[in-house]
């Protein structure tokens, strides 16, 4: 056949009307078909991806999430079972065909965990994110102050989440948002008129659109030092928003209400019902109210739970138990050099030891085995050893009570 008489063997265009014609075995396809072609596999392949994230999704049961939570974050029992219901319903709800005949709507569980620092709050919603294959954005609310002052705009937040979903939009609005911090947010006084609090409640006006779920114009590239760039629109309606915050001071506020609740009941009896330890097990959405959140914020994030501060018996198993256990971790590092690496029981108590002493919590523990074990991972290397075993006589040895005092500083 001559040249010119080839035509596009899906639309039929003569060689001359293309830009260019590729030959097969008996077959030729033109440009614009390819390119058509390439369009329909692009959004097969999407759809596929999505159909694939929520098969995924499906599959996760309540108990199986609390099973996984529980390879990695150790104890907090009662906030890891809320939480696998609230993530379960979540997804449910976002797995529902949107039928307009129905009338329940079920409405997002966006979650606050209340707890001192380093008592896991962070390593939760992470573990969550891991399971689910989900992007996790992990925001810090100091950082947070009302659109035209200083600092990030709320929606900069969003910004932070497409970055961890690769800028797949899909993946982003259905992933997790981590706000940290919360309780700095709180309003400051209980009289919010008087002087503007650009750090405080406009803030939490600013949150409140993205925690309702709504579409929201978000600079790719985040802050105000790209003033050129095309926004791209998110819809926040999927996205579960897990907040955290120490609340400092809010035990305070959860005694008194419960001692004005107990009025009536003899002293003998509150006692009874009140585990002084522990107070904010009995936290309730009043309390972030008194404390300083908005009660449209309060309402926006339903699910309420708390957690418990770690005892000597939760940090020894931090030390060696979760799936990537910090010790689980040095024995891998020294594995790498062909050394075995021990620590016997003594040690770790030790240690776990050094962690209440000092205060240094869940965090410290990191810190210290560091202190350590570090001479010896600079030393062994370069040595013929096979075998790396810590007593606690050698840790006794590296912790020295200035090496303490450093970390106490840092931490
Ligand atoms: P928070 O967000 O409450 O300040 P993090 O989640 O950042 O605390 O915890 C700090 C570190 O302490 C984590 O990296 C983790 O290794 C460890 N940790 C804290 N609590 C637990 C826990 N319950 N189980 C396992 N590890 C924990």
């Amino acid at each position: 056949m001559a040249k010119e008489n080839l035509e596009c063997s899906f639309c039929g265009r003569k060689k001359p009307e293309t830009n260019l014609l590729i030959a097969g075995l008996d077959a030729h396809i033109c440009d614009r078909c390819i390119e058509q072609a390439h369009g329909i596999v692009a959004e097969e392949s999407r759809q596929s991806k999505t159909d694939d994230l929520s098969s995924e999704l499906v599959l996760k049961k309540p108990l199986e999430i609390k099973q996984f939570l529980d390879t990695y974050v150790i104890g907090q029992e009662r906030t890891k079972k809320v939480l696998s219901v609230a993530v379960y319903n979540h997804y449910k709800r976002l797995l529902q065909p949107s039928s307009k005949e129905d009338e329940i709507e079920i409405q997002k569980s966006n979650i606050v965990m209340v707890g001192q620092t380093g008592t896991g709050k962070t390593l939760m919603a992470k573990t969550i994110a891991r399971m689910l294959k989900v992007p996790l954005a992990i925001v810090d609310a100091t950082v947070l102050t009302e659109a035209g002052y200083v600092g990030e705009d709320v929606e900069s937040i969003l910004t932070r989440l497409l970055q961890a979903a690769d800028y797949n939009l899909e993946k982003a609005e259905r992933g997790i948002v981590f706000i940290d911090e919360l309780d700095k947010i709180a309003r400051k006084s209980d009289n919010p008129s008087i002087t503007r609090d650009v750090s405080g409640e406009g803030v939490q006006q600013g949150l409140l659109k993205l925690l309702e779920g709504t579409v929201v114009n978000v600079p790719p590239k985040g802050g105000r030092k790209h003033p050129d760039q095309k926004f791209i629109e998110v819809n926040t309606e999927n996205i579960l928003f897990i907040a955290g915050g120490a609340f400092d001071g809010i035990e305070r506020i959860i005694t008194r209400r419960l001692n004005m609740q107990a009025i009536g009941y003899s002293a003998s009896k509150r006692e009874d019902i009140m585990d002084a330890e522990n107070v904010l097990q009995y936290i309730i959405p009043k309390d972030l109210k008194e404390f300083g959140l908005i009660p449209e914020i309060i309402g926006r994030l339903p699910v309420l739970t708390h957690m418990n501060p770690l005892d000597r018996k939760t940090l020894r198993s931090i030390l060696t138990e979760p799936k990537n256990a910090i010790i689980k971790q040095y024995e891998k590092l020294f594995a790498m050099d062909g050394i075995s690496f021990k620590i016997t029981e003594q040690a770790l108590d030790f240690i776990v030891d050094k962690a209440i002493e000092y205060k240094l919590g869940a965090r410290g523990l990191r810190s210290l085995c560091e202190a350590v074990f570090t001479d010896a991972m600079f030393e062994l290397p370069s040595t013929e050893e096979t075998e790396f075993k810590v007593t606690k006589p050698y840790a006794e040895e590296k912790l020295s009570f200035e090496t303490i005092n450093k970390l106490k500083a840092v931490s």
